[in-house]
């Protein structure tokens, strides 16, 4: 039997819903308004929010209110939290009167067509106990949303939260957005049309260090990327991404997701004393004890014991390969209880 222990984590988003009002072309968690209605629960919501506030007391001890960057503290996320704007307050005070640190919430600014709007709700959220705000802008965020909110948004929220809770992911895009002088939404093809007119290189429009070649990217615009051969990969490990203790995910369907690599579910978030503590047997979760040893083994169990047919054309990244085993695994064998949520690889 074979048990991997995770480490204690020291931050987190909780994944509310993966319900979006985009369908990003980069999205990790293939988010999108197609997706199912389904929002985290609140009796598993304050279970979350009590035991890892209990985790991480040690480390936020002094600064709790304050926002120290997309990796530390805890966010409220999605797809789009926004959507329902009754739940996201009432777990905002739920979380505060538990006493999370660090919280703050991620949007992609779809609901700030006014200003009256943007400082009502911002300031219900403040007055509510929640510390900062997240504001995502990236080229494919902005085939959905007007420019002109994210940028309402952010003044406002700057005068709300303070330049020190508040967050633009990224700011090189928004720049980029600003220098390319966006008003209101714009096509993908547009984008990348004028951002080559104006001197941007492809490697400036898909900045890697921020957009990592995971998830829906894989799919949706691996033309642009140089692809090799599944034996380039298979030498990589996985195992401190699969344990490691920052920036992990817990969805509204209890999954405790590591790191960015969505579709693996490590195991309830109900048992993450044990998962910690103890460790969790992967037994019964072939994926990720194949992972564990690496991305090889994974490449083996796939072909020998599944079936899988490796990608002619080759993949981008060592997760592009990870990803297109995992969904071949989930789609067209099924049945494993660490490929979860199954939806996820529908939406890819
Ligand atoms: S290869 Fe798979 S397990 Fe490893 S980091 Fe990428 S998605 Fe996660």
């Amino acid at each position: 039997m074979k048990i991997i222990k995770l480490r204690r984590p020291i931050s987190a988003g909780i994944i509310l819903t993966y319900k979006c009002t985009s369908e990003c072309k980069h999205c990790m968690y293939a988010c999108s308004p197609r997706r199912e209605n389904v929002w985290m629960n609140k009796h598993l919501f304050e279970f979350i929010v009590e035991r890892i506030t209990s985790i991480t007391s040690h480390v936020y001890r002094g600064t709790r209110n304050r926002i120290h960057g997309i990796n530390y503290g805890f966010h409220l996320t999605g797809g789009e939290p926004f959507i329902n704007f009754q739940l996201l307050s009432s777990y905002v005070k739920s979380a505060s009167n538990i006493g999370l640190p660090s919280m703050f919430v991620e949007t992609n600014c779809f609901w700030c067509n006014s200003d009256n709007d943007v400082v009502d709700r911002l300031t219900i959220l403040r007055r509510t106990g929640l510390h900062g705000i997240l504001i995502s802008v990236n080229p494919f965020m902005l085939e959905y949303v007007d420019f002109r909110n994210v940028k309402r948004c952010l003044r406002i929220a700057l005068n709300i939260f303070g330049s020190s809770n508040t967050m633009v992911y990224h700011p090189y895009f928004y720049k980029q957005a600003e220098n390319m002088n966006i008003e209101g939404k714009m096509a993908f093809d547009e984008y990348l049309r004028i951002a080559l007119s104006k001197g941007y290189s492809l490697t400036d429009i898909f900045n890697p260090y921020i957009l990592l070649p995971m998830g829906r990217l894989c799919y949706q615009l691996n033309r642009f990327y140089d692809r090799k051969d599944a034996k380039f990969y298979i030498g990589e490990e996985c195992l401190d991404e699969l344990t490691r203790p920052w920036h992990i995910h817990m969805d509204c369907y209890g999954n405790y997701i590591p790191g960015y690599c969505s579709g693996i579910s490590i195991g309830s978030v109900w048992s993450i004393n044990e998962m910690i503590e103890v460790g969790v047997d992967l037994s019964d979760k072939p994926v990720i004890e194949a992972l564990s040893k690496g991305i090889g083994e994974l490449y083996r169990l796939a072909i020998e014991g599944y079936g899988y047919k490796p990608l002619n054309e080759g993949y981008i990244s060592k997760c592009h390969l990870c990803l297109d085993i995992r969904r071949y695994l989930a789609l067209d064998v099924g049945g494993f209880k660490d490929l979860q949520p199954v939806e996820f690889y529908e939406y890819l």
